[in-house]
C-alpha cells in the first residue's frame, strides 16, 4: 500500500493511501486530538477527483472536533473517506485494506458509519483493526445511533422554546419536520404523542404515508415546507437547507433538527439572528449520536445508562451556547464555535498541544 503524507495548516495529519491489489483509494484526516482519539465516520462516495475528496474529508474532521468538544465526548476530530463507485467498487478486498489502513494510525483515528456505508463494510473492517464503533448491540458495540440522537434533539427542544417562549410545554406548539428518515421519523412520532401538532414533508411518498395516521400530523409537498405557520422548523434531511432563499420563507421563530451542516454559509447564522429566529447549532443538538459512540470506547465499554444520562447534558450544552450568544453578542453558531475553541484551548494547556508535536515531528 503507498502511503501520502499530506501537510494541512491546522491539521495533525492527513494521509492518504492507494492500494493496487484491492483498489483502495482512500484518505484519513486527523483534525486535533488534544480532547482524545479522533472519532469520525468513513465516507464512501464517488468524488470526481482526489482533490474533490480532501477537501471534504478536511470539512468533516474539523467538524467533528468542534461537535466532540461542546459534547464533552472525551474525543478529539477526524474523518476517512473512500473514493469508488457505489455500484461496482464496495468490495470485501477495499475494506480489509481500508482497515489495516485505519489500524497503522494505532487508535489516534478510530471509525465509525457514515454516508455509503453499513453493517456489512463495518464488519469487513473489524476484521482487520479494532477501531471500529457502531457495530451491533449483540457484538458489545453501541448499535445504531439514530434513536440516540433523536433523544438529544427532543432534549435540545426544550431549551430552544424555554429560551424563545419562555416554556417548556413542547405540546403546546407547532413543529414543521423536513425529512422522516430514521431521526426525523422518531421525532416525529414523539412529539405526535406529547399531543403537538407537527407538518411534516419528505421527497419519500411511502414515508409520508406512514406518518398520516399519526395524531396530530398533517403531510406538505417538500417545496411547502419552509414557510408552515408554525413555531418550531426541523431540518431532519439535508445540509445546506437555511440559506438566502429560504430563510426569507421561514415563519418559525426556531430552528432546531438534526441535519448536518444546515447553514449553506456562516453568514447565514447572522441573518437568522437579525430575522429573530433562534438558531440551534447543528452539531450541538444533533450530538446524541456521537455521544452515544464516545461511551462505547472508554475502557469499561458500552452502557446505555451512562450515554442516556450525557445525552441529556445537550439541553445544557445549548443553554451555555444561548447565555454566551446573549452575553458576547454573537450568534448562536458564533457561540457554538467560541465554546469548542476554548474547550480546546484549556485542554492544549493542561496537556500539550498536539498540533505543534505533529508539526516539529515532521
Ligand atoms: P435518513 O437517511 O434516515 O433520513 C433522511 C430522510 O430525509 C429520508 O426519509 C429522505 O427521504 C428525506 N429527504 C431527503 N431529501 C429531502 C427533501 N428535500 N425534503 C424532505 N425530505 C427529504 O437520515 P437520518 O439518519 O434520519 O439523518 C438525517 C440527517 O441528520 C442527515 O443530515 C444526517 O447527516 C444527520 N445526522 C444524523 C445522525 C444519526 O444518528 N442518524 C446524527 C447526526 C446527524
Amino acid at each position: 500500500m503507498k502511503i501520502r503524507q499530506v501537510p494541512v495548516d491546522g491539521y495533525e495529519q492527513v494521509v492518504v493511501a492507494e492500494d493496487e491489489s484491492s483498489g483502495l483509494h482512500a484518505i484519513v484526516a486527523i483534525h486535533d486530538t488534544s480532547l482524545g482519539p479522533a472519532l469520525g465516520g468513513l465516507r464512501f462516495w464517488d468524488y470526481q477527483s482526489e482533490q474533490e475528496a480532501l477537501t471534504d474529508v478536511l470539512r468533516l474532521a474539523q467538524g467533528m472536533t468542534y461537535k466532540s468538544a461542546c459534547a464533552d465526548t472525551g474525543l478529539g476530530g477526524g474523518k476517512a473517506v473512500i473514493i469508488g463507485d457505489q455500484e461496482t467498487d464496495k468490495t470485501e478486498a477495499r475494506f480489509r485494506a481500508m482497515g489495516r489502513f485505519i489500524d497503522s494510525f494505532e487508535g489516534r483515528y478510530i471509525t465509525a458509519e457514515d454516508v455509503g456505508i453499513g453493517i456489512r463494510e463495518l464488519e469487513w473492517l473489524v476484521q482487520e483493526t479494532r477501531y471500529v464503533t457502531g457495530l451491533s448491540r449483540q457484538s458489545g458495540s453501541s448499535g445504531n445511533p439514530s434513536p440516540f440522537t433523536a433523544r438529544g434533539l427532543i432534549r435540545g427542544l426544550f431549551a430552544c422554546t424555554e429560551e424563545k417562549f419562555g416554556t417548556s410545554h413542547l405540546d403546546r406548539l407547532h413543529y414543521a419536520v423536513q425529512g422522516l428518515g430514521q431521526v426525523g421519523g422518531d421525532v416525529v412520532r414523539c412529539l405526535s404523542m406529547l399531543g403537538a401538532t407537527v407538518t411534516v414533508s419528505d421527497i419519500s411518498d411511502e414515508r409520508c404515508q406512514e406518518f398520516v395516521p399519526l395524531p396530530g400530523v398533517e403531510v406538505v409537498p417538500c417545496d411547502d415546507i419552509y414557510a408552515v405557520d408554525c413555531d418550531v422548523f426541523m431540518p431532519c434531511a439535508l445540509g445546506g437547507v437555511l440559506n438566502e432563499k429560504t430563510i426569507p420563507m421561514l415563519k418559525a421563530q426556531i430552528v432546531a433538527g438534526c441535519a448536518n451542516n444546515q447553514l449553506l454559509r456562516d453568514e447565514h447564522s447572522r441573518e437568522l439572528h437579525e430575522r429573530g429566529i433562534l438558531y440551534a447549532p447543528d452539531f450541538i443538538i444533533n450530538a446524541g449520536g456521537i455521544i452515544n459512540v464516545s461511551v462505547e470506547v472508554r475502557p469499561e465499554g458500552y452502557n446505555e445508562r451512562t450515554a442516556l444520562r450525557k445525552i441529556e447534558n445537550i439541553y445544557n450544552g445549548l443553554r451555555e451556547v444561548f447565555d454566551t450568544a446573549r452575553r458576547e453578542n454573537l450568534t448562536p453558531a458564533e457561540a457554538a464555535d467560541r465554546v469548542a475553541e476554548q474547550r480546546l484551548m484549556d485542554a492544549r494547556k493542561r496537556n500539550g498541544n498536539p498540533l505543534m508535536d505533529a508539526t516539529s515531528k515532521s
